[in-house]
């Protein structure tokens, strides 16, 4: 498949970086993932948008401009044969001696994109659901800069697959924040929830997205802090991620949530969903 280096379009095989790059020594790098549905990229602006913002939170600046990242994004798309797919867009601070502070020369940003098949969610997930286990939440107090420092993130979702689980439910300090790679919201008598929105979760694109459902389809949202007993005692658990769509969690530590099948809430805002992406 065709990637994106610095300037050149070539093979996976061909694409080269330094060793000294800042992303492979230090994890010092931001990142977005823009699902795509037959070619046709979905929420980008919002997702080029947030990788804007990641840059100018760790200070990378790339001279580019949102057109220039939109011309990155089409002419990958253009050069894929994959229908359904994701761009992955990647920037490190370039290469340097290894040194923590940055570079005091000026240094050439990497800029890396690759377009990657996707898989819509099975229908078995969508119809019966997923698994989680709740963790406390390990990770750093940044969560809102789309990082490529992931471990926290991968040692997350490996707790959940040593557990025999689809996802982790994180918890700082007794309050949800999020999943491993996707945002959580809950349900109770019709209203859904969400975590507030500040450094403690990364602000999906689907965030935003699903008020707007919920607002179309006179679903009641909240912003707010949400306990644990919150979590436990919730009718519905939904996630949302750009490649998981929107999913409901059906069992949380081996306990039903609510009625331990997907809920109305979830029909709904799933319904929306699939027509969203059929009207591209
Ligand atoms: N939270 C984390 C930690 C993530 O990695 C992601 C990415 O998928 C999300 C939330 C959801 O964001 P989005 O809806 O933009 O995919």
């Amino acid at each position: 498949s065709v990637v994106y280096l610095n300037g050149e379009y070539l093979r996976l095989g061909e694409a080269r970086i330094s060793v000294l790059d800042r992303g492979f020594i230090f994890g010092d790098g931001v990142y977005d993932v823009v699902p795509a549905y037959g070619r046709k990229p979905f929420r980008m602006g919002e997702h080029l948008a947030r990788l804007q913002r990641s840059l100018k939170a760790i200070r990378i600046e790339t001279g580019w401009s949102a057109g220039d990242w939109e011309d990155l994004v089409q002419g990958l798309l253009a050069r894929s044969v994959l229908q359904d797919c994701t761009v992955y867009l990647h920037v490190t601070r370039g290469a340097a001696p290894r040194e923590h502070s940055f570079p005091t020369q000026p240094v050439q940003p990497t800029i890396f994109g690759m377009v990657s098949s996707l898989s819509r969610p099975a229908a078995v997930n969508r119809e019966r659901g997923l698994t989680a286990v709740s963790m406390d939440d390990e990770r750093w107090l940044h969560c809102e800069i789309k990082s490529i420092s992931l471990l926290g993130n991968v040692l997350a979702k490996q707790y959940a697959t040593d557990a025999g689980a689809d996802e982790v439910v994180q918890f700082r300090d007794g309050h949800l924040s999020e999943g491993s790679s996707c945002n959580l919201w809950v349900v109770k008598y019709g209203i859904l929830r969400a975590p507030v929105r500040d450094r403690m979760i990364l602000e999906g694109i689907r965030y935003a997205y699903l008020m707007e459902l919920a607002a179309a389809a006179g679903i009641p949202f909240e912003a707010r802090p949400i306990s644990r007993l919150e979590v436990g005692q919730a009718d519905e658990l939904l996630l949302t991620s750009a490649t998981r769509e929107i999913l409901p969690i059906i069992r949380l530590d081996g306990r039903p949530v609510g009625a331990g099948s997907p809920g109305p809430v979830y029909a709904r805002l799933r319904a929306d969903y699939d027509r969203a992406i059929a009207a591209l």
